[in-house]
């Protein structure tokens, strides 16, 4: 098996190759952490979106969907905190000169030595065979104990100095737990500073009167802000939610790994209003409803984990991340937060205006609580394109690489292919093509010999590609050949749609929710 690090670095170049992502202003060297989606990435960007939006808009009563603008009122970020605690804390290393945010230095050394742990409890399994209580053995041997009990030590006193704004504290946890820099090995950092994310711009004409604005770090304030707009014009009654996709904009300080962690990003978030005192019920039954939708896309289960946060943000009172198994390791994918009413009532006291319900049980208005979903759909396309990418062996010798994609979610659903350039045989195919592009994304590929042809859209996930040959002019069926299995089969060319539909339609993803 390829090491991940080959993995990793085999996703990005097939993501550039066959036009699914390209760094932005490469002419120009490129700008960092920002990437622009090709001819094949939008197309599978767009089908990510919509298998969301139409899993949390179309098919929920009572989610209805926002569009609301990057620029917003600066006064939004002062409420919602991001003004004074939207900070990642930094450090440098000064022998590498290497920028790392000082939490993950911590995870990172945490996740090590929780994996130390499991090894130990591995090996001891194999020792032991059948007879085997790893709990037992997680709970006894000293070993095991020594690290885990580490690991916690160095998580507990890590949270406790940010709780405390202790950033000397937070420095001195890195160099006891003796943390050194991935790049020079050396322990020699400078002191933790705390960075802000959001980036800055201005609005007006002229530079006296300009009004300072920020690029919105996440959409969930564009809901917020209109949740009475939409209750009201909407009639919605609590619970109910408001979805949104939309750009966001983080000056990360450490900004890599690929479209995992960028400065331009798309959100996919879902705030959902319920009563006070439901909402661990409804955090509970989010958490629950995403994992189902990411596990229907048929991605290997064992890649999903759960993470509850043991460190909540300044506005939750519970929060999971659901993290996803990517080249580099687990990392967070999607986050769900019970916001409790942070948000709702700090708006209140900033623009003094009431952001309530009334509830028709006790007559009294009242704030709602919040529980959120909150997709990165840039993270979401690298999960999908990074499981997806196979080098497969075939019988026949060689091997072929293949874009397993989810079939609803492929680029293009299916390809037309005339096996000759001659004897009315792209005219045939064309003539097939027309009638299917009303409501398919299909491809016409006439150039090199069959199988070349089959391997360029295995490459980009194709699922089906048609083959109209001699036979076809005769009786008026076209081979149909499958990607994942090969296999081809006969078909009148009369039920090209009806397959399409069948195999790679949204709605069969849908149903699987
Ligand atoms: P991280 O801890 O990785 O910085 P976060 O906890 O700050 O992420 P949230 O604020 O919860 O992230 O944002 C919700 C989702 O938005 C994340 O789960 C992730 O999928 C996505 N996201 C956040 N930051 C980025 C980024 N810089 N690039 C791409 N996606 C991002």
């Amino acid at each position: 098996m390829a090491q991940p690090e080959d993995a990793f670095k085999a996703v990005i170049s097939h993501a550039k190759e066959y036009g699914f992502i390209f760094q932005s202003s490469e002419i120009y060297d490129g700008l960092s952490a920002v990437y622009d989606y090709g001819q094949n990435g939008v197309m599978l960007k767009n089908n990510l979106k919509s298998y969301w939006w139409r899993s949390m808009v179309q098919l929920q009563e009572n989610i209805v969907g926002l569009d609301s603008a990057i620029f917003m009122h600066p006064s939004v970020w002062k409420a919602s905190g991001h003004v004074d605690a939207f900070n990642d804390p930094l450090i440098d290393n000064k022998d590498s000169k290497k920028r790392y945010r000082a939490d993950v230095l911590v995870e990172d050394h945490v996740e090590k030595l929780k994996q130390k742990a499991d090894k130990e409890v591995a090996k001891a399994a194999k020792r032991f065979g059948e007879s085997f209580d790893a709990e037992m053995y997680r709970s006894t041997n000293p070993r095991v104990m020594g690290y885990l009990s580490k690991a916690k030590d160095v998580m507990d006193q890590f949270v406790a100095c940010l709780e405390a704004e202790d950033l000397e504290g937070v420095k001195q946890v890195i160099i006891d737990a003796g943390i050194k820099c991935p790049v020079s090995g050396s322990d020699k950092w400078t002191d933790v500073r705390q960075f802000n994310l959001m980036f800055g711009t201005k609005m007006g004409s002229v530079a006296e009167g300009a009004v300072d604005l920020y690029l919105r770090p996440e959409t969930a304030q564009g809901i917020f802000v209109n949740f009475l707009n939409v209750q009201k014009t909407g009639r919605m009654k609590i619970p109910f939610g408001i979805a949104q996709i939309g750009k966001a904009f983080r000056n990360e300080i450490v900004a890599r790994q690929f479209i995992f962690r960028m400065r331009e990003f798309e959100q996919m978030e879902m705030q959902f209003f319920v009563k006070p005192g439901t909402e661990m019920e409804w955090y509970n039954h989010w958490k629950q409803v995403r994992l189902q939708w990411h596990l229907a896309m048929g991605l290997s289960e064992d890649n999903y984990r759960f993470h509850d946060h043991d460190k909540m943000a300044h506005y939750a009172n519970a929060a999971a991340d659901i993290e996803f198994q990517f080249p580099f390791g687990f990392k967070e994918l999607e986050g769900i937060h019970s916001r409790t009413d942070f948000d709702l009532k700090s708006h209140e006291e900033h623009s003094g205006k009431k952001l309530r319900v009334f509830d028709p049980e006790t007559k009294e208005n009242y704030v709602p609580y919040v529980v959120e979903t909150s997709v990165g759909l840039d993270r979401l396309f690298l999960s999908v394109l990074s499981e997806s990418l196979v080098e497969e062996p075939l019988e026949k010798g060689g091997n072929r690489t293949l874009l397993k994609l989810p079939y609803a979610l492929a680029p293009t659903q299916a390809a037309i292919l005339p096996l000759l350039k001659k004897d009315g045989l792209p005219e045939l195919a064309r003539q097939l093509m027309k009638d299917l592009t009303f409501d398919y994304q299909m491809a016409y590929d006439e150039k090199d010999a069959i199988g070349k042809r089959y391997r360029r859209h295995d490459a980009i996930g194709t699922p089906l590609c048609f083959t109209v040959d001699h036979q076809s002019l005769e009786d008026g069926t076209v081979t149909m050949r499958d990607r994942d299995s090969m296999s081809q089969e006969r078909i009148p060319s009369s039920d090209l749609g009806l397959h399409i539909k069948q195999q790679c339609g949204m709605e069969s993803l849908l149903k699987k929710l």
